[in-house]
Order: structure tokens, then sequence, then C-alpha cells
């Protein structure tokens, strides 16, 4: 179901969501014939609906359109209600219908674009974000700069510098079209396209704006507060909306989208939400177990090292690995053991490891 007051393409059709291209072109074809311009002369409603089946056509008989309109109720850069057909919509009655004939030569770039004064949203920015470990850990709100299209200060987006008019457009006296006359094999044909000079708008800026040369918009560094939670991980998007570029002709703002890399640490390697680590002892405390102090981001934690443990041994303390970012609680440190040996030991220590091997009756060499 197309939302209220947005056009449900397939309804204008008369065919099935799930209708193959072939059925679509033929109830395309079908509906032509019926409301083409030619068959009602001066018939407002069939005119209008002969743009709607245009409409529904050119996006309905496109793969990708099509899927795009499937899933977001639109299709291309419109503000979502938009419409195609506005002023801009052009030489789309002929280039529709006798498209397969003509190949591009009515169609182009100019059929899509949308009434070129209508408000648009300006275009998401993503931009790549490096968090420490810890930061990640902690959640942290932090100030970024980005650079980003803003609608220009001096003259509120309009392009015109200050105290100067807007023209109406000489070319199409502000209608912003122009009609052409075409040789074709079924003879003369008009077309109407976008006025060159004021390129659609029905307007021309006299003195450009001195600050944006009159495109509107200034590229600016733009602050702002970004929150990130606690737990977040390489690979995440944050988005911040309303933060990218600047909408034209009073559109609103895209969205800024933060993509997070979080910078490995030297103490702690993530594993999902739990944080890896290793301590290091030496033999005799392997075997007869010891005490220790682990590091963790909330200082430091006792670990208890039991006797008889093992080189390579995996321990654990629970709670003290990452924040979980969706749901409760938190993961857990794992920690290796790593069991050293003397290199240098001295003269005392030497004598006692020669008692331990008679004891345990291991070969061992002669001092
Ligand atoms: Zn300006
Ligand atoms: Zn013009």
């Amino acid at each position: 179901m197309a939302a209220p007051g947005k056009k449900d393409y397939y309804e204008i059709l008369g065919v099935g969501r799930g209708a193959s291209a072939d059925e679509i072109k033929k109830a395309y074809r079908k509906l032509t014939r019926k409301y083409h311009p030619d068959a009602n002369p001066g018939d407002a409603e069939a005119e209008k609906k002969y743009k709607e089946i245009n409409e529904a056509n050119e996006v309905l008989s496109d793969p990708k359109k099509r899927a795009q309109y499937d899933q977001f109720g639109y299709v291309g850069d419109m503000p979502p209600g938009g419409d195609f057909s506005g002023s801009g919509f052009g030489g789309a009655d002929f280039g529709d219908l006798f498209g397969d004939l003509f190949g591009s030569a009515f169609g182009g770039a100019g059929r899509r674009s949308a009434d070129p004064n209508a408000p648009r949203r300006g275009h998401d920015l993503e931009y790549t974000m490096q968090i420490s470990l810890e930061d990640a850990y902690r959640g942290i709100t932090k100030k970024i700069e980005v650079p980003r299209l803003e609608t220009c200060p001096r003259c509120g987006g309009s392009g015109a510098e200050p105290g100067t008019k807007i023209e109406t457009c000489p070319t199409c006296g502000g209608r912003g079209q122009v009609q052409q006359t075409v040789n074709t094999p079924f003879g003369q044909m008009s077309q109407v396209t976008a006025c060159p000079t004021c390129h659609g708008k029905g307007k021309v800026i006299k003195t450009h704006c001195s600050e944006c040369r009159g495109q509107g918009r200034v590229q600016r560094q733009h602050s702002v507060d970004v929150k990130i939670p606690a737990g977040i991980d390489t690979g995440i998007r944050l988005r911040v909306s309303s933060h990218g570029e600047a909408g034209i002709n009073g559109g609103p703002s895209g969205d800024l989208f933060l993509l997070i890399e979080v910078k490995p640490d030297r103490r702690f390697q993530r594993k999902g939400d739990d944080l890896n680590t290793s301590v290091d002892i030496l033999y005799p405390q392997a075997a007869l177990g010891c005490d220790v102090r682990i590091e963790t981001f909330d200082g430091f934690e006792k670990l208890d090292i039991p006797r008889g443990t093992q080189p390579g041994s995996r321990l654990r303390i629970k709670g003290r690995g990452m924040p979980r970012l969706r749901g409760r609680g938190t993961g857990d440190m794992n920690i290796l053991v790593r069991v050293g040996i003397s290199k240098n030991p001295s003269a005392k220590e030497r004598e006692l490891l020669e008692q331990i091997a008679k004891e345990m009756k291991i070969p061992v060499k002669d001092k």
C-alpha cells in the first residue's frame, strides 16, 4: 500500500504487486492508448491520468526503480510524498509512448527531473570516526567537526547578492519550460523542455551572491556533539539526524552518519563483548598458586591463580569485559596465563631446583 497522499503505481496500471514485466508492459500500452491526449482532446482528466500512467510505468518497468519503490514507496531523491509530474515533467508524454521506436531521442535526462524550485532534502554525509577502546567501554560525547554544505548565510540560500533582484527569466517568461518543434517520422511534434536559460527555475539571478557565487550553499566546518553509546563496536553506523548537507529551496537537511572504528588497545583485545588480556607468572607461582593483579578499565582486580595452573590456561573475571550495546550486562575479562622460567637463576635458586628435580626423580644437567 502506498502511504496517504502518495500514488500507488500498481493501482494506476491496474496490476497486482507481483505483476510480471510483461503484464506491466501490456497494461501500460492498453492504458496509454485509452488516455492518450490525441484520443481525448481537451480532456484535462484524461491528460492527468495519462501522465500518471507514464509515471507509474517509468518506475515499474525499471527493475531497479521498482525495487526501490516497493521498499520505500518512492523513487529517486524526491522527498517522500513528492511528485514526479511537476512542471519539469516535460517531454515525457511522447518519449514514453514511442520510447521503443525513438530510443532516447525524446527521453533522456530532463525527463525524470523534478521541479527545480521544489524543496529538496540535502544529501546524507558519512564520515569514519575513530575512538579508543576505552571510549567505547565508557561511552562518550564527542565534539566533531565535519565539512558540509550549509545554507549560505549571506543570501539565505537564494543565491542572489543581498539588495539585488531575482528577475523573471526572459527566455521562458517565468514558466521554466520552452516549446520546441521537432521533426519525426510522424511529422512535426512539439516538445516541451526545461528552459536552457534558467534551467527550469523560471527566474534568473542578476547579481550572484558574493559568498556562494549563486549556489545558495557554502562549504563550512560544522561542529556537532555526538553521543557515542557504551559498548559500541567497529562497523556500527551512528545516525546524527539532520546534520548532513543543507537542503535546497528550503528542503530539510540530510543526515550525518558516523562509521565507528574502534582503535586497538595495547592492554586488551576485544572479542565481541569480552576483553582478552594475559598475565605473566613464574614457574613456582603456577605450581603453588598465587594472587595476581589484573588491570581492567576500572582499576586493578585481584585474580586467584590456583595451584597447579598450566601454562596457556585461561582464567576469567566475570563482568569485567565490554558493556553490551543492546541488552543488559557486560562481557567478561579472559586472562591467558603465561608461565615463565628464570633465565639466570641465582646459585641458591639452582640449588633448590636441583633438590626439586631430585625429589621428582627427573633428569637434569649436572652443574
Ligand atoms: Zn549566498
Ligand atoms: Zn527560463
